[in-house]
């Protein structure tokens, strides 16, 4: 094993349990941050009417087009009502697709947070 190469090791499932129920903690439940049955009704019937991942790659044929199962906010809500339902702000997004898009969020947010639209 030569020095100075840092392993990267993955997370245990314990591990990462943790970190969900911290995360959890910081940010409020599903349900406080907006999460209701109320928005997986709407949800769902977005899907309906999107089966498609809308995600940039998806929607610019660059990927073999992946069914929606998520309805993520183009742009983060961070708790904001008015933002959370209105339905131009969402967006139809493969699971993995939704991940990424997150990671970045997340990445973005230590750098100026720049949305593409
Ligand atoms: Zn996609």
């Amino acid at each position: 094993m030569p020095k100075g190469a840092p392993t990267h090791q993955p997370p245990t499932a314990r591990h990462d349990q943790h970190a969900r129920i911290k995360e959890d903690r910081r940010r409020g439940t599903p349900t406080q941050r907006g999460y209701t049955s109320q928005w997986a009704r709407a949800s769902k019937q977005f899907l309906r009417e999107h089966p498609l991942c809308q995600c940039p790659a998806c929607d610019e044929g660059r990927r073999r087009v992946r069914a929606a199962s998520v309805v993520d906010h183009r742009i983060p809500h961070r708790g904001d009502g008015q933002l959370f339902w209105d339905t131009s702000n969402w967006q139809a997004l493969h699971k993995r697709c939704h991940d990424r898009k997150t990671a970045r969020e997340v990445n973005a947010r230590r750098h100026t947070a720049h949305e593409r639209n």
